[in-house]
């Protein structure tokens, strides 16, 4: 954790981008610097409510422990805030129906505490603290178009906005998300194009809001399972009790965004408990149905380029933007923030911080990409019709079995949820201990899934 109050260099840091990772890295820069000032493209509204620049605002953004302990961390007293204006916390195995494709998750305590609100919620509640800050100033509608340079770029010192305004910086952070602009600056800046890798398990999401009298439950999750079955949905009960249901297809079967369609697509999933909370439920007037498509997994390999600017950081989405169905983005944003903090801290030498906080922040993006990119890469080769990998057949049959011990096993049920939640290391799912159970006892264990056990490492 950044420590409080160690301001240690003079001038101002410039923030790109008022997301979740944006204001998270002008929490922590205020610690360090005498001024930070945060620059947002689009308009931000003085209250929780959707804005243009943040599109999946709309869909359901559920947050790992792992991310509200970080939140709190940060943000202290955030939780008990969102508790007081009605969003759930919860037990995620008691209070949450899960169903993966070997069947429905019986219900029992995970030892996790899920935490629901809104993304709009979470928006608003930490820009309100960010802008709180006396040494934070935030200015919206202000488009960054560019990076400024000293004479022979390889630093940078400022930042250009739309009108041709010029801020001067001695650190800026890219925080501007999934499209941001930083490869094509870099180019400008006459460095080579950073690598990029793409995953696309061709996944859209369609979301709608209702009012529904309270289920037995505040979440509910059906997972898609590759390369077989490609819908899923997510509901998840938020503050002012309101639900967020999102149902998505992966591998091209995407949700419609028309009620009629988007209903009958959340009833092709079977799931009762789905059902049940849809038949009771009334959509909130004037919101309606919104898609979103641009799920791909996209990662920019800064920290791996020869030559990096000094005072320049990259993180968030701009670096790494995961496929959403594990529901990392959010979180690795928040660590990201606090590594920076913490590379501030320990040098001394404001040159040398950007290099180190990169290879900081791919370090944090490398276990969530592996996470999500293990499921995606059987969609995409399933989309390119190509034939699996070796490692990933034996990934995917690996995965199949563990989550037929899931549905059965409680223990193995507490650790998924833990490494879903981020509190645990992937590594737990393969420990030797789950490694025998996924080996000799799942076959025998869960209820029978849609597909034999294997069949789907074509
Ligand atoms: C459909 C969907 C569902 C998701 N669900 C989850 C979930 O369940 N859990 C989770 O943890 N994560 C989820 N995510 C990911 C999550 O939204 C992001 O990881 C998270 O918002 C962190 O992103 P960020 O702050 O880097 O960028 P964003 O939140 O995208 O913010 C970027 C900001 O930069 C601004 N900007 C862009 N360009 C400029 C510019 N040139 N100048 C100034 N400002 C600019 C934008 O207007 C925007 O405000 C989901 C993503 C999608 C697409």
């Amino acid at each position: 954790m950044t420590d409080r109050g160690c301001r240690r260099y003079s001038g101002q840091a410039v923030v790109v981008g008022a997301g979740i990772g944006g204001l998270a890295a002008a929490r922590v820069l205020a610690d360090h610097f005498e001024g930070v000032v945060l620059v947002e493209a689009g308009e931000l509204p003085p209250y929780a409510g959707p804005r243009a620049g943040v599109p999946q605002a709309r869909h359901v953004h559920g947050m790992p422990a792992r991310g509200a302990g970080q939140l709190e961390r940060l943000f202290p007293g955030l939780r008990a805030e969102l508790i007081a204006v009605g969003a759930p916390l919860f037990d995620h195995g008691l209070s949450a129906s899960t169903t993966v494709f070997a069947g429905r998750v019986p219900r029992t305590e995970a030892g996790v505490r899920a935490h629901a609100f809104s993304r709009d919620l979470l928006d608003w509640s930490l820009r309100r603290r960010v802008t709180a800050q006396p040494r934070v100033e935030v200015r919206d509608r202000s488009p960054v178009t560019g990076l400024c340079w000293n004479g022979d770029a390889t630093r940078v010192v400022g930042v250009r906005l739309a009108g041709s305004e010029v801020l001067d910086a001695a650190l800026v952070v890219d925080a501007s998300g999934r499209f941001s602009k930083l490869p094509r600056w870099l180019v400008e800046a006459g460095y080579p194009r950073p690598a990029e890798k793409v995953v696309d398990a061709g996944l859209a999401y369609s979301t709608m809001v209702f009012d529904a009298p309270g289920p037995d439950f505040e979440a509910l999750q059906h997972m898609t399972s590759a390369p077989d079955l490609p819908r899923g949905a997510f509901a998840v009960h938020v503050e002012g009790g309101r639900w967020v249901v999102t149902v998505f297809g992966a591998g091209g079967d995407h949700p419609p965004t028309d009620e009629r369609g988007w209903r009958e697509f959340a009833r092709s999933l079977g799931n009762a408990d789905l059902d049940g909370l849809l038949g009771s439920a009334t959509p909130v007037a004037g919101v309606g149905v919104h898609g979103f498509k641009r799920t791909e997994n996209r990662r920019t390999d800064y920290a791996g380029m020869r030559r990096w600017p000094r005072r320049l950081v990259a993180i968030g989405d701009s670096v790494a933007a995961f496929d959403p169905v594990f529901g990392q983005g959010m979180t690795v944003s928040l660590l990201q923030a606090e590594a920076l903090g913490d590379t501030l801290a320990r040098a001394y030498d404001l040159d040398a911080v950007a290099r180190r906080a990169q290879r900081r922040v791919a370090a944090i993006v490398r276990a969530p990409w592996l996470m999500s990119v293990s499921e995606d890469l059987a969609w995409h080769h399933h989309r390119e019709r190509g034939a699996l990998p070796l490692w990933l057949r034996a990934a995917l049959w690996y995965k199949r079995r563990l989550l037929r011990l899931v549905v059965a096993d409680p223990e193995a049920f507490r650790v998924f949820v833990g490494v879903w939640h981020m509190v645990r290391s992937p590594t737990a799912l393969g420990s030797p201990r789950m490694l025998a159970k996924v080996v000799f006892r799942a076959r025998r264990t869960g209820a029978p899934g849609p597909a034999a056990d294997g069949d789907g490492a074509r």
